[in-house]
């Protein structure tokens, strides 16, 4: 890893004919900063705030979240950190909500489902969020996006909170909206998406989930699971060119984003950023760095993944 670094520090990840892109890392909470900047990560593509939830024993308060997303925010400036609001539900529960047992949490009340239910309580992560914003590059996500009005009523309550904090003379920074592509539904219209979010972050960790009907926690499904199933590649490909279309960048921010033989598809289908786990990165790094996009498709690829990254784009 310290060869690797030495190797790769500060240069930029372009493949042998010239393509660039972005790769972040994934991170739980601020103490996993020190992680992002030793393997010279490009930024946080994904900063699972379920950890100030998860460590708390009663509702974190505005400031316990403003201090944790500032110190990250601006520890790591200028580079962007993306930090996806609550995602708790399913298999992250807390006590202190008083969440009802469901039948099949998977589908039931997460994520942003539980902030679109509990207004005040998803307010007061978005007015933290909004705070951090005046210390760095921010990008506030929403996670398990299915439909235009959960996105709308996401960023009204979002301007709702900058309005109150304009009122109360508090200083705001620039930030950027996107969503997470993480359900079938919001691949067949990330068209519409598209148009509203600066940024798609493709989690297919669920997408899989959701696409394949695989539970990912039930590990005896594992016999199941294709990782590479050509209709989560194909999703992968739809949503990269439907944000494309509507100049909102893409990326991949679940596991499959680290599957180094899936790298070189991924370029091919034109994404502008992998978010992978910080110890993944230089690796990636120097696998991107190796490609030639002009040669024929690798022999990395599976037949699967060969059908997909040579399909027409239109
Ligand atoms: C995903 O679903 O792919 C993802 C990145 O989010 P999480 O694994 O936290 O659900
Ligand atoms: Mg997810």
């Amino acid at each position: 890893q310290r060869a690797l670094l030495q190797e790769l520090k500060g240069k930029s990840n372009t493949t042998i004919d010239g393509k660039t892109i972005q790769v972040y890392a994934n991170i739980g909470g601020p103490s996993d900063i020190g992680l992002v900047q030793q393997n010279d990560a490009g930024g946080v593509g994904l900063f699972r705030s379920e950890f100030v939830y998860l460590n708390a024993r009663d509702y974190p308060s505005e400031e316990e979240q403003f201090n944790a997303y500032r110190l990250a925010i601006e520890t790591l400036a200028p580079k962007q950190v993306i930090i996806r609001t609550c995602d708790i539900g399913a298999d992250k529960q807390v006590e202190y909500m008083g969440m009802e047992k469901e039948e099949n949490p998977a589908l039931g009340l997460r994520a942003i489902r539980i902030c679109l239910t509990r207004k005040a309580f998803f307010k007061t992560q978005l007015r933290a969020l909004l705070r951090a914003s005046a210390y760095g590059n921010l990008g506030i996500m929403f996670p398990m996006i299915i439909s235009m009005r959960e996105l709308r009523e996401c960023k009204e309550l979002l301007a709702e909170c900058a309005e109150e904090l304009k009122k109360q003379g508090v200083k705001i920074g620039k930030y950027a909206v996107g969503i997470m592509i993480e359900t079938p539904a919001a691949v067949l219209i990330a068209d519409e998406l598209a148009e509203e979010c600066d940024f798609f972050s493709i989690g297919t960790n669920d997408l899989t989930q959701y696409t394949l009907a695989i539970d990912r926690q039930n590990a005896a499904l594992d016999p199941f699971l294709a990782k590479h199933h050509p209709a989560v590649l194909r999703q992968i490909k739809m949503t990269i060119d439907a944000g494309h279309r509507h100049g909102t960048w893409v990326g991949i921010c679940g596991e499959l984003g680290a599957d180094l033989a899936l790298t070189e598809t991924f370029l091919r289908m034109g994404v502008d950023e992998l978010s992978v786990n910080p110890v993944s990165v230089l690796p990636l790094r120097k696998i991107i760095r190796g490609i030639d996009l002009r040669k024929e498709p690798g022999a990395g690829l599976t037949d699967e993944t060969e059908a997909v990254s040579t399909a027409p784009t239109e």
